[in-house]
């Protein structure tokens, strides 16, 4: 436990950075303190980081990753938690990761509430290129205003997985194969609702160059995209610069 959590504050806080910018969850980051390796992606960590149990009113709730208790809206800095399995409890905020965000979670960024549309849980703000979107902490999916993805796509630094690399080779190969005039809107099942005003979202392409699967709020624009989905997106971009 003490080696897990034993960094201070102001690394806590650099490493939330280096997390936004490495679109990293702080699993990642912590499996990379606990193990001293080169941290690794996404898909690769998302099960390896500690899984914690939060107490509420005399109950052993979880197991939960870091993002997932920042979700919850219950959680205090005093909010006894431990690692599943083991039996030594701490608060809260003795976690730098947490103790962080209890120190922002009064910006008002984190007073605008947004659900996932699709497992009903509160979305995380992330900074993001300097703006924020909003991400789920359990399914992975994010959230943004579609005039604000431009300047997301423009980014200095890649780094897609392997997973993201294939998929947009294969949805590029396959668009190049489309009729010009196919159908941009997709069938859905089990409609998806926007987070910001309630209306059914539609499921389509995100545009007739880039053959990626979002949910697209025709009322205020705002863009859902499941796990990977915005990352494909942006490699698909990077494919078509280069
Ligand atoms: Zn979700
Ligand atoms: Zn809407």
């Amino acid at each position: 436990m003490a080696t897990l959590f034993s960094t201070h504050p102001p690394l806590a806080k650099r490493l939330q950075i280096i997390l936004h910018l490495a679109h990293a969850d702080m699993d990642a980051i912590t499996a990379h303190i606990a193990k001293g390796q080169k941290t690794r992606s996404r898909q690769e960590t998302s099960e390896a980081g500690p899984r914690i149990m939060a107490q509420r009113d005399d109950q052993w709730l979880g197991p939960f990753t870091l993002l997932q208790l920042q979700t919850l809206e219950w959680l205090r800095p005093e909010t006894r938690l431990k690692i599943a399995g083991r039996q030594e409890t701490f608060a809260a905020q003795e976690i730098p990761a947490l103790s962080y965000f209890f120190e922002i979670k009064d910006d008002s960024v984190w007073k605008i509430r947004r659900m996932c549309p699709a497992c009903h849980e509160w979305l995380l703000p992330q900074e993001y290129e300097g703006l924020y979107v909003w991400r789920c902490a359990y399914c992975g999916g994010i959230l943004a205003q579609k005039g604000k993805l431009p300047r997301i796509f423009v980014r200095e630094e890649k780094g897609f997985t392997e997973k993201v690399q294939r998929t947009a080779s294969l949805i590029r190969k396959e668009s190049k194969l489309k009729h010009p005039h196919f159908n941009i809107t997709l069938e859905t099942p089990g409609r998806r609702h926007c987070p910001k005003c309630g209306k059914a979202m539609r499921h389509k392409f995100y545009s007739y160059a880039f053959h990626v699967e979002i949910d697209e709020c025709p009322e205020c624009g705002i863009i859902w995209f499941d796990a990977d989905e915005l990352e494909i997106l942006q490699c698909l971009i990077e494919m078509e610069a280069d």
